[in-house]
């Protein structure tokens, strides 16, 4: 039997391990899932003191050469729930420190970024050359290297000067963020000073890590079909428009599916009341508990309305503020949980403070909570003013709770308007509210509303369609290698 296709799968977070967004949800989801199809998947992840602490079973398997007060070891554990195999990159000068992963507990960007990534990339470009030291000891090699955002964009670029032992494909899972430094930092990222130009990672004068894996990488993945289309453009091509457009015959879009074990609402722990889409009192009871849970009056019939996301100015959240008092004099009820822009959270606890039995905001993050707001709300609100793929409008329609979104990204590949959720096209706090009016019409139709979670709920979310197309992905490259 020939052995299977072997895939290095670099991420800077993966779930339940480390978790910012939903770069984690995809990073923990996809290897799974490429496992569960016979391919050896491993990841690469930094050290950060909670993935030393829940990775199970570490062993050291490599020393890699660094000076001597910089102790580097790269070990090898296995993911605590799918047991996924992930090579950790043991360096406590770069990953253990309190804080996040990119910003310190006041939300300062951590000063030496670049470095710690370009550290990432390096080693995991080393992990896939035959030649190198650290591979020599790590007896597995792959066929193929899968990069993911800026942090990891620096690999290919690594690879290429290796002389592309294997090929490196990048998925951009949001272009907003392009990992951009001063060129001063080229010689202590190891790389060549011919690799600041404008084919390399040369970006408007600076160094773009991004640009790097966009610009080395044998393929392009993007997590939405629109995207990949959007981002060809501006202005969600962000600066990048000119090179995507350049690699458009390599650059595919293929939209993330979900964790359809963690978000079941016939099986979610978080949930008091579990359900299915051929019984829905357990989603009645829900919605009841929910209210209880955030202190809104327990009015079964209130429309009440779920929000779970960052605080940026991406989600659209500011139309949201201006459409409240609508949403109120409809009788309708609002929840909202997350962390971000400091003016959209003080806005939201305000409306809370204002209106404490109608609306109801908790800025933080609490995964639990996430879970009771997907099963207790009635309609989650995602008018995104750009969206990759998005993963909340497609856990609400696993749990019955129909999205509303705006078309863009992998929201326009979710979300059919009028069937499974509803959809908009402008980008007013106007357009957003005649759709949640249009929302409302159906949600008191009991019979047409129940028709349209029922088809939200029964639609094939997993990962294993969008798992296959990335597998056909690395064998098509990986055969293009071997043929050149
Ligand atoms: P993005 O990656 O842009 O933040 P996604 O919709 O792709 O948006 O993924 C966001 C992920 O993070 C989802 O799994 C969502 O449930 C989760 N999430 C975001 N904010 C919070 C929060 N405050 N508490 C719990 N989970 C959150």
């Amino acid at each position: 039997m020939p052995r299977p296709i072997n895939i290095l799968f670099v991420s800077s977070e993966a779930r339940p391990l480390i978790k910012t967004g939903g770069l984690a949800d995809v990073s923990s989801s996809l290897p799974a899932a490429l496992r569960d199809l016979g391919l050896d998947c491993r990841l690469l992840l930094p050290g950060y003191p909670s993935v030393l602490e829940r990775c199970i079973a570490l062993t050291p398997v490599a020393n890699i050469a660094a000076p001597a007060d910089t102790p580097v070891q790269l070990l090898l554990g296995q993911m605590p729930d799918t047991h996924v195999p992930v090579y950790v990159l043991d360096a406590p000068h770069a990953f253990q420190r309190p804080g996040g992963p990119y910003q310190d507990a006041s939300g300062t960007e951590h000063p030496d970024n670049a470095e710690r990534f370009a550290l990432l990339s390096r080693i995991a470009a080393q992990l896939c050359d035959p030649h190198s030291a650290l591979a020599k000891q790590t007896h597995w090699h792959p066929d193929c290297l899968h990069c993911n955002d800026w942090q990891t964009g620096l690999a290919p670029a690594y690879l290429h000067y290796a002389g592309r032992p294997i090929p490196s494909l990048t998925t951009i899972h949001n272009l907003a963020f392009q990992g951009v430094y001063d060129p001063d930092i080229l010689p202590r990222l190891g790389l060549p000073a011919e690799s600041f130009a404008i084919h390399g990672l040369e970006y408007y004068g600076s160094i773009a890590f991004l640009k790097a894996g966009l610009f080395y990488s044998d393929w392009i993945t993007t997590v939405s079909p629109t995207y990949a289309l959007e981002i060809q453009a501006e202005p969600l091509g962000m600066g990048m428009q000119g090179l995507l457009q350049q690699r458009s015959h390599q650059l595919t879009g293929i939209l993330n599916g979900i964790n359809t074990a963690d978000w079941n609402p016939s099986s979610d722990l978080h949930l008091a009341h579990n359900y299915t889409y051929r019984g829905m009192a357990g989603k009645r009871r829900s919605k009841t508990a929910l209210q209880t849970e955030l202190g809104l009056n327990k009015d079964a019939a209130a429309p009440l309305f779920g929000i779970v996301s960052r605080l940026t100015h991406q989600k659209g959240l500011d139309w949201v503020v201006q459409a409240v008092d609508g949403i109120l004099a409809q009788g309708g009820q609002l929840a909202i949980l997350g962390t971000g822009e400091p003016e959209l959270e003080v806005r939201f606890k305000q409306l809370a403070q204002q209106h404490p039995h109608s609306v109801a905001a908790f800025i933080g993050y609490d995964e639990g909570r996430s879970h009771r707001i997907e099963a207790g709300a009635d309609i989650f609100l995602m008018p995104s003013r750009f969206e990759p793929c998005g993963l909340n409008q497609m856990y609400s329609q696993r749990y019955g709770t129909l999205p509303l979104v705006r078309t863009t990204g992998g929201l326009a590949d979710s979300v059919t308007d009028g069937k499974d959720g509803f959809s908009f096209a402008g980008d007013t706090a106007h357009a957003l509210w005649l759709t949640i009016e249009r929302a409302l019409a159906i949600y008191h139709d009991p019979k047409a509303w129940r028709r349209m979670q029922q088809t939200a709920m029964r639609k094939d979310m997993s990962w294993e369609h969008s798992a296959r197309e990335y597998v056909a992905l690395y064998t098509q490259l990986i055969a293009a290698t071997h043929s050149s």
